[in-house]
């Protein structure tokens, strides 16, 4: 029979490693709870138990704690351990900084022109002093009128002023970009040609939340086809917080996703606060779907440039690692893909 484990510090270790991967907090208490009930029984009491039966007997001891118990008393590694080494043996913090740096730019970010609050210098300069390489400005499209989207006409003035500033801000690049509606049938609200000439096209759904899944899978699908999209931003749309709380859209996961992959464009990690878009259970099926991602902010002001942990947290959890992410990508990499889309 092999050398029995310390249940103690197996029961600890689980609850540890539920902690580092955010698991709901009942469940770290059920590990924690059961490491202090065998810890004030004492070993041989616990191996009394364990021998006639009884450890379900004891406070805090129930079916999954019981059976780690016992394999930790056989001086085996207990399953569910050995399960959460496998995934989240890398402590959050230390994952999560390790994507973050391998992050060279931002894909998504607003100014005073739409939505945002300063203009794109100020963005650009928060994003050198962040450490970019790159930052691609996303102003919302035409009809998104609430945000002030942008018609072609300010578009293109927008890229003038891009061009000028790059020349003075190199080898830093601030990318021409935009955040481009979905429309109800899936085509985007810009002008083909527009579209054609920018770095970056984000797409996301700002209307119609909450159309019934199969339109909304259409939907999403037909902007994924589309050549000019590079990216699908927040694609559930939920917001966890704020005046303004709303569950995440209806769609087929599986259906989007795969269009996601075979037409190479990356699904957004959106790291706002209040969106965290996708959910993780959605991430987690965009990675098994071999999708690209795109860890962004969505800043709508300098300072939230630095909200880029909170993706990286989320891309960590779900299992991403820096070939999936495409502002990992140095910029002409970045490029060389969007504009594989349009060929
Ligand atoms: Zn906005
Ligand atoms: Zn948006």
């Amino acid at each position: 029979m092999a050398e029995p484990r310390d249940p103690i510090a197996d029961l600890k270790r689980i609850a540890f490693l539920l902690e580092a991967g955010q698991e709901p907090s009942y469940r770290v208490r059920a590990f924690r709870g059961a490491a202090a009930t065998v810890a004030e029984l004492g070993v041989e009491p616990l191996a009394e138990h364990a021998r006639g039966g009884s450890l379900r007997e004891l406070p805090g001891i129930g079916e999954v704690t019981e059976r780690t118990i016992l394999e930790s008393l056989r001086g085996e590694e207990p399953v569910y351990l050995r399960r959460l080494e496998a995934t989240g043996g890398t402590p959050l913090a230390e994952g999560a900084a390790l994507l973050r740096a391998a992050l060279k730019g931002d894909c998504h970010a607003h100014t005073e022109a739409s939505d945002g609050g300063s203009s794109i210098r100020e963005m650009a300069d928060a994003a050198m002093e962040l450490g970019h390489e790159y930052l691609a400005i996303t102003d919302h499209s035409p009809r998104l009128t609430v945000a002030n989207g942008l018609s072609p006409e300010r578009l293109r003035g927008q890229l003038d002023e891009i061009e000028a500033l790059n020349r003075e801000l190199a080898p830093f690049r601030i990318l021409t970009g935009i955040e481009v509606d979905i429309n109800e049938d899936g085509t985007l609200d810009q002008e083909p040609d527009l579209l054609a000439r920018l770095d970056v096209v984000v797409g996301s759904v700002h209307s119609m939340l909450r159309s019934e899944e199969r339109a909304m899978t259409v939907r999403m699908v037909t902007a994924l086809a589309n050549p000019h999209l590079d990216i699908l931003g927040h694609c559930t749309g939920r917001m966890k917080t704020g005046k303004r709380t709303r569950p995440p859209s209806a769609f087929d996961p599986e259906l989007v996703f795969a269009a996601a992959a075979r037409f190479d464009k990356a699904i957004e990690v959106n790291s706002r606060p209040e969106r965290l878009d996708p959910p993780k259970r959605l991430l987690r099926l965009a990675v098994e779907a071999d999708c690209r991602v795109s860890i962004d902010t969505d800043a709508h002001a300098p300072g939230q440039l630095a909200w880029l942990g909170n993706g990286c947290d989320r891309a960590f959890l779900c299992g991403i690692t820096p070939p999936r992410i495409v502002n990992a990508m140095p910029a002409d990499e970045l490029l060389a893909w969007t504009r594989s889309h349009e060929a």
